[in-house]
C-alpha cells in the first residue's frame, strides 16, 4: 500500500517535473498549463498525471493536437524512482528527471541545474545518507569527470558536451565508486543501444553523427545501477 501511495505522489511530482523542465530558462515560466499548439487552458482534470493522458486519448481536447508521450513517461519513471530508491537520494533525482527533460528538448544542459545537483549530491550524501562519504567516492567521481571531460575535449564537443562531465561528477558524488562506475558503463551500454536500435528502426535518416542527448543514458544508468545494487565494473575487470 505504501508504495502505491508513493508511487502516485511520484507520478504528480513527475508531472511538476515536465513543467519545469519545459518551461526552464522560459520567460513565461509561471501561470496555468496550457496547450502548445492553440494555447487553451488546461482544465483541472486535464492535469492528472498518466490518466489525463489517457483520456484525452493522447490528443488535445480543443483542437486535436497530439500530447507528447514524453510526458506520461516522465511521470511513470518518476514514479518509479519513488518506489525503487531511498528517499535520501530523491531530491537530487528530482533534479535529473528536469536536466533529462531540458537536454532532450534543447540537447544542452543548463549550468545552474548540473551546479545544484552536484552541491547537493555531496551534501546529501555526506550528511544525509548512513553511508558516509569516502576518499575513493570522491577520486571515483573526479575520475567519471576527468573521463567525460576528456572525451570531450578529444571530440572537440562533438561525442560528449562538458555538462555531461558536470553530471557524471554529480553521480559519482551521490552514488560512490561502485554505483557511480556502473552507472557510467550503463549509460553507455543504453546509448549505444538506442543509437543501433536508432539506426536500424528509425525512418528519418539517423547516423552516427546525429547528435543524440546522453544526459538521459546517465540518469537512467545511475537509477538502475542504484535499483539493483550493481558492481558492473567488478564483473567486467574480473
Ligand atoms: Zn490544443
Amino acid at each position: 500500500m505504501t508504495s502505491v501511495i508513493l508511487f502516485v505522489f511520484g507520478t504528480i511530482v513527475g508531472s511538476f517535473l515536465n513543467v519545469v523542465g519545459l518551461r526552464w530558462n522560459n520567460k513565461n515560466f509561471g501561470g496555468r498549463s496550457s496547450c502548445p499548439k492553440c494555447g487553451k487552458t488546461l482544465q483541472w482534470f486535464e492535469l492528472a498525471p498518466i490518466l489525463s493522458f489517457l483520456i484525452q486519448k493522447g490528443k488535445c481536447r480543443s483542437c486535436g493536437a497530439k500530447i507528447s508521450w514524453r510526458y506520461p513517461l516522465i511521470e511513470i519513471l518518476t514514479g518509479l524512482i519513488f518506489i525503487t530508491t531511498p528517499l535520501w537520494i530523491l531530491p537530487v533525482f528530482c533534479i535529473y528527471i528536469i536536466i533529462l527533460i531540458y537536454d532532450l528538448h534543447h540537447k544542452i544542459i543548463p549550468d545552474e541545474l548540473v551546479y545544484l545537483a552536484i552541491i547537493l549530491s555531496l551534501v546529501f550524501r555526506t550528511f544525509v545518507s548512513d553511508l558516509g562519504f569516502r576518499i575513493s567516492d570522491l577520486a571515483a567521481a573526479l575520475l567519471i569527470f576527468t573521463f567525460f571531460a576528456l572525451i570531450w575535449l578529444f571530440s572537440k564537443g562533438y561525442a560528449m558536451g562538458f555538462g555531461d562531465a558536470k553530471l557524471g561528477l554529480s553521480v559519482g558524488l551521490l552514488l560512490g565508486a561502485t554505483h557511480g562506475f556502473s552507472a557510467i558503463l550503463l549509460a553507455f551500454w543504453l546509448g549505444a543501444a538506442y543509437g543501433i536500435s536508432a539506426m536500424i528502426f528509425s525512418r528519418k535518416n539517423i547516423t552516427m553523427k546525429s547528435e543524440v542527448p546522453f544526459a538521459p543514458f546517465i540518469i537512467l544508468g545511475a537509477w538502475v545501477s542504484l535499483m539493483f545494487d550493481l558492481d558492473l565494473l567488478h564483473v567486467a575487470l574480473f
